[in-house]
């Protein structure tokens, strides 16, 4: 039975991904920093998993995780995720972002060099460009957050030409029911529920021209484990391939909700459901992030299955189910 140790396993993707090595007969660690309990995803797997304290600021901590785990696979999704907050806060986005995966890679080295290890590289090390992005796409990022990311995915590759097993996912921006709270596309489905309670406050959001290639996380998982699987291991870009606006974002969760409570309702337009708001307008936005898969299609065997209008259905339905059961009623809205 092979072994995993998941860093970040309380998060969106790495709930995805221990449900999804659960099935293939791993035995999962994962490294959390707070009590289980807490961990809405995890509950329905928790008795499955072995759990370990530990922060990728602490090298004991990952020592002592990684001896008890004393994985065949270890996959860092773990980060400061989050970009305004790289602008507040960057040296602590470096050291989680850039220190967390050079903490972890010095113990593999020592401990263990035949453990594989999975990083979870970004779109945002791409920056602006024009068109499609592949694996040799110069990386130009504009945040710290991309910048780090940049910098651990030099790491990778660093410590490959050292013969570990070592691989950087660049993949683009993917969503799920269990985004953060504080990511756009979650802040919007969110604020629908609270439009179908009869909330109207405008929500406030950065630039709605700003474009995204979005996917479902369920299907990235898969990637992120058939990389680790190659004889070889190489970097692959994750994507659609397509990307959408904010703005057709909002388009979208309003049709949802327009067919599945609205009784006439939600037909825009958008201007009245959300808003600019200046400051949450990024420095140095970056306007369109699109994905070339097409290695990833070609070595991993990898296409997304869930389109944009299905995450949009997904999301929406989730947040609703948080009002019907704050309404205990079905939700119909005059
Ligand atoms: P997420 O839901 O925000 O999860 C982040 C995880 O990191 C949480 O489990 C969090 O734990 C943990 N964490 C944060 N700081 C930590 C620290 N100092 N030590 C240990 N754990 C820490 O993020 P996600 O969307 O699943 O993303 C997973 C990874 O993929 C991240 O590295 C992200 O940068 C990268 N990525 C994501 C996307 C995307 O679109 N989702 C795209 C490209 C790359 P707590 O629960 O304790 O806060």
């Amino acid at each position: 039975m092979k072994r995993a140790l998941i860093t970040g396993i309380s998060g969106q993707d790495g709930s995805y991904l221990a449900e999804f090595l659960l099935g293939l007969g791993y035995e999962v660690y994962g490294l959390v920093r707070r009590e289980p309990q807490t961990m809405r995803w995890l509950q329905p797997i928790g008795d499955r998993l072995e759990l370990l304290y530990g922060d990728l600021r602490d090298d004991t901590s990952l020592r002592i995780a990684f001896r008890k785990a004393w994985p065949d696979e270890v996959y860092n999704l773990a980060g400061q995720v989050f970009v305004p907050t790289s602008w507040e806060c960057p040296a602590e986005t470096f050291d989680i972002n850039v220190g967390g995966l050079a903490r972890l890679l010095a113990i593999v080295g020592r401990e263990k060099p035949d453990t594989r290890v999975y990083q979870a590289s970004s779109s945002e090390m791409f920056g602006n460009v024009d068109g499609l992005c592949n694996e040799k796409t110069l990386l130009s990022p504009a945040s710290p957050y991309g910048t780090s990311k940049m910098a651990a995915h030099r790491l990778v590759q660093v410590y490959r030409d050292c013969g570990l097993f070592v691989v950087g996912g660049i993949l683009f921006n993917h969503e799920s029911p269990r985004r953060g709270l504080e990511m756009v596309t979650r802040k919007i489905t969110r604020a629908a529920a609270g439009w179908v309670k009869g909330d109207r406050t405008k929500l406030k959001l950065g630039n709605l021209q700003a474009r995204r290639d979005w996917g479902f996380a369920g299907d990235y998982i898969k990637a992120i484990h058939a990389m680790l699987q190659r004889p070889i291991p190489k970097d692959y870009v994750v994507g659609t391939g397509e990307s959408h606006s904010v703005a057709e974002f909002v388009t979208l969760v309003l049709a949802e909700l327009h067919r599945s409570v609205g009784n006439g309702n939600f037909t825009g337009p958008i201007e009245d459901y959300v808003e600019v708001d200046p400051s949450l307008v990024r420095p140095n936005e970056i306007h369109d992030l699109r994905a070339d898969s097409r290695l990833a299609a070609k070595e991993l065997g990898w296409s997304p299955h869930v389109n944009l209008g299905g995450l949009v259905k997904m999301m929406v339905e989730s947040d609703l189910a948080g009002v019907r059961e704050y309404l205990q009623e079905p939700v119909t809205v005059a």
